[in-house]
């Protein structure tokens, strides 16, 4: 299916000199998000996973269903101050200031092979956290799945170490 159509390019939003892609007008459309995770599960049906870890708040729109749709669990991963049960906590640096995410200590099991799942790599920053946060409690990191792509900023070269895809690019 052609995705791309479906994705509204936002110029300014944030903040100035930022193209955003807006993925709701795709999430709105029944089929087209169906089709989505369907090739998202597709794509990682020989990866033998055990559970699916997504960042919030869009990591939680693609991998929910995705768990859903290959009968795993699903582990999300927050800002501070959102779970309630002890956590592991990594910071990482963003181009201004740094930003920190919690994933519950409980919630992988040694050995488990992991999925993380998110909507729209940029830089890697976030995805490379849930890694740390993974790799953590003991689990394997079997898989990284995008929706999206974007080219405008470089990629972290640490990512080229994980097994990741996306299936599409802008
Ligand atoms: P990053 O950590 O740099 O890979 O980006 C993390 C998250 O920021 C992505 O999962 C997106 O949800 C969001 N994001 C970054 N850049 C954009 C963009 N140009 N348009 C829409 N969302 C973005």
């Amino acid at each position: 299916m052609n995705f791309e159509k479906l994705i509204r390019t936002v110029p300014g939003f944030p903040k100035e000199g930022i193209l955003f892609r807006d993925i709701t007008t795709l999430l709105k459309d029944g089929p087209a998000y169906k089709a989505l995770i369907d090739e998202l599960a597709e794509s990682v049906k020989d990866e033998k996973i055990d559970v699916i870890v997504g960042p919030e708040a869009r990591g939680f729109v693609i991998g929910a269903p995705l768990a859903y749709r290959l009968g795993v669990g699903f582990v999300p991963v927050r800002k501070p101050g959102k779970l309630p049960a002890d956590v592991y906590e990594y910071s990482y640096e963003l181009e201004y200031g740094s930003d920190c995410l919690q994933m519950h200590k409980d919630a992988i099991k040694p050995g488990m092979r992991v999925l993380i799942a998110d909507d729209l790599l940029a830089t890697g920053g976030t995805i490379l956290a849930c890694c740390k946060l993974v790799e953590q409690a003991g689990g394997e990191v079997a898989a990284i799945r995008f929706a999206f792509k974007i080219t405008d900023v470089p990629q972290k070269p640490e990512l080229e170490r994980y097994n990741y895809q996306t299936l599409m690019t802008f």
